[in-house]
């Protein structure tokens, strides 16, 4: 067993230890004090890291876990030659500490301000590298609701209440009342007590009275299985976080307006101008296509009962000679096309009237076999991405002569 120093104190953070136990950790060093100030992941609380420092060594605590016997492991990068029983010095990295207390003292004045108002309590609680979530028990939580739970977490934050830790046995802490039991029996509970406000049992790093959480900012919520998910940063987080935001506004603000809560409206604006700008694309482009249709078979001599047309567009993309081909069918009923694409991916159009007897899948695949590429269709309609765009013209011309010449045929 390790003696957990941040139990009394989550604010010591250099201490003396002898090391208990050394271990190889896939390379790294693995050591076992018999004293630690290093919070080790748990309870939702992820690890202090810091230094180890023996003789003239001092190597970074990379990872400290627990082990089921209880003790802690601190991992070490790299390796240390570091003998049974030797004595150590170790020093706990004290931003990231105070970061991970400013969190998890900030869940527990939010997860109480939730059953205080709501009577929602929280069954899990997680923290990550960016922000933290509490999940709350309930089938509804409203937007009213989550501005009130975070304006009662901030106002608990500014009366700046002592938070005490107590131990007490199992027995003293069911009179006791806890917002919530650990899952685990033990003789010995280990109780953070924000004054007159919150009682819970808590194995983790604690701020010693709420102004130190700084403020608690909510940021989303989201439906999850087991009820309601709220994203949260507290301290410091909070400030960086409500920073990035700003400048993230402020940087969108730039590209349309000069204010900030201007921009919903603006891009509200925005989207109604782009879709009746699509609207009018679209109405365009079908008439273009109609024209181009028209100027197209006006310009093809009939052979042997076919309209034989194909055009490679440099400028016209895939949609466009998609249009163009329904219309070219549609205009003439002996009407066969085979048309290309460059802009963007390489596209092929290859598409007969209703009755032509080719096959247009089948000239797809010749047309790929050659220029390479994935494609296939109908006997009446196909389309295909090229590999390349090189011989395009040639391939469409000579494919063309042999429907003219009629050795390419479906039916006939
Ligand atoms: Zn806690």
């Amino acid at each position: 067993m390790t003696e957990r120093l941040y139990y009394h104190d989550s604010f010591l953070c250099q201490f003396d230890a002898e090391v208990l136990e050394t271990a190889a950790v896939d390379l790294r060093t693995g050591l076992i004090l018999d004293r630690s100030a290093f919070y080790p992941t748990s309870g939702g609380q992820v690890f202090d890291t810091g230094w180890i420092l023996s003789g003239n060594s001092k190597l970074r605590v990379t990872e400290v876990t627990e082990k089921a016997d209880g003790s802690v492991l601190h991992i070490l990068e790299g390796t240390l030659r570091i003998e049974k029983g030797s004595q150590v010095h170790g020093q706990i990295d004290v931003d990231r500490r105070r970061d991970h207390m400013q969190q998890h003292s900030g869940q527990h004045v939010l997860s109480a301000a939730f059953v205080h108002l709501f009577n929602m309590p929280t069954v899990s609680f997680h923290m990550g590298t960016e922000s933290c979530s509490i999940d709350l028990d309930t089938k509804n939580l409203t937007t009213a609701q989550v501005e009130a739970a975070e304006e009662l977490a901030n106002d608990v934050a500014m009366q700046n209440r002592s938070v005490g830790i107590r131990f007490v046995t199992q027995e003293e802490a069911q009179e006791l009342g806890l917002r919530k039991m650990p899952p685990v029996e033990r003789d010995k509970l280990r109780l953070i007590d924000i004054h007159d406000f919150d009682l819970t049992a808590c194995g983790g790093t604690h701020v010693a009275a709420t102004g130190q959480i700084g403020c608690i900012l909510l940021r989303k919520t989201e439906k999850v299985r087991q009820g309601w998910r709220v994203e949260f940063v507290c301290g410091k987080r909070a400030i960086a976080m409500a920073r990035h935001d700003y400048a993230t506004l402020t940087e969108s603000a730039g590209l349309c307006s000069n204010n900030i809560w201007d921009l919903p409206q603006q891009i509200r604006k925005f989207q109604e101008e782009a879709r009746v700008s699509r609207k009018v694309n679209e109405q365009t482009l079908q008439e273009l296509a109609e024209m181009y249709a028209t100027r197209m078979l006006a310009g093809t001599p009939e052979q042997s009962g076919s309209f034989i047309i194909t055009r490679v567009f440099v400028d016209r993309d895939l949609n466009f000679i998609k249009l163009l081909a329904q219309r070219l069918t549609r205009q003439n009923p002996k009407a066969v096309v085979l048309l290309a694409s460059t802009v963007g991916q390489p596209a092929l159009v290859f598409a007969q009237s209703t009755g032509q007897p080719f096959d247009m899948g089948a000239l797809m695949k010749e047309a790929l076999g050659r220029l390479g590429g994935r494609g296939g269709g109908s006997k009446d309609m196909a389309q295909g991405g090229p590999a390349q765009t090189e011989g395009l013209e040639t391939v469409l011309a000579e494919l063309a002569a042999k429907l003219r010449s009629g050795s390419h045929s479906a039916t006939r």
